[in-house]
């Protein structure tokens, strides 16, 4: 579609904050509470990998072709097309791959404290090889890429089995930490 003048029309995007209250008028919205109930099954190699978190152990699994080890662990290498041999436990300390710092939640609300979400890589797992966490004990202006970090375990009593056994993963350098958030 173009203008008179041949030039195509001005469009101005800007963010559309999401409301409860919108969710609860749209077409198809209930009101009711549904009573909806489902499994999810982790799989061999992910069930055992939060079986060990809440154990207090990040587990991964090597494949001994090509001589990678990855966290998640897997039960099949997609390099070498084989099943992955043994079971590792490996530290859990590594490096800040990548960042981001949030100053809003998913429904566009303004957070105080900026959420900083990150991409671990532990350090006995094959470079490049990582998964989604979050940082904590640390100013969002101090973080960067590389920066060395370890994980805080919530109390084993508290722990569920899920990703969220690490409350999150702080400086390994405490001149780089803020208090406990
Ligand atoms: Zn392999």
């Amino acid at each position: 579609m173009t203008r008179d003048d041949g030039t195509p029309p001005r469009v101005t995007l800007g963010p559309t904050p999401l409301k409860d209250a919108a969710f609860r008028k749209a077409v198809g919205a209930v009101d009711w509470e549904v009573d909806a109930r489902y499994a999810w099954d982790t799989g061999v190699a992910v069930g055992e990998y939060l079986r060990g978190l809440r154990r207090g152990v990040i587990l991964a699994r090597e494949c001994r072709r090509c001589r990678r080890v990855l966290v998640p662990p897997r039960m099949f290498c997609e390099q070498c097309f084989r099943p992955t041999d043994r079971w590792l436990e490996v530290s859990d300390t590594g490096t800040v791959n990548t960042f981001s710092i949030c100053h809003i939640r998913w429904d566009m609300e303004p957070l105080d404290d900026p959420e900083l979400p990150a991409v671990i890589e532990i350090d006995e797992a094959s470079a490049g090889i990582g998964f989604m966490h979050k940082l904590g004990e640390v100013a969002p202006d101090d973080v960067s890429i590389g920066m060395a970090v370890e994980a805080v375990w919530m109390p084993e009593e508290e722990r569920r089995g899920s990703i969220l056994d690490i409350r999150y993963f702080r400086p390994r350098d405490a001149k780089l930490r803020t208090k406990a958030g």
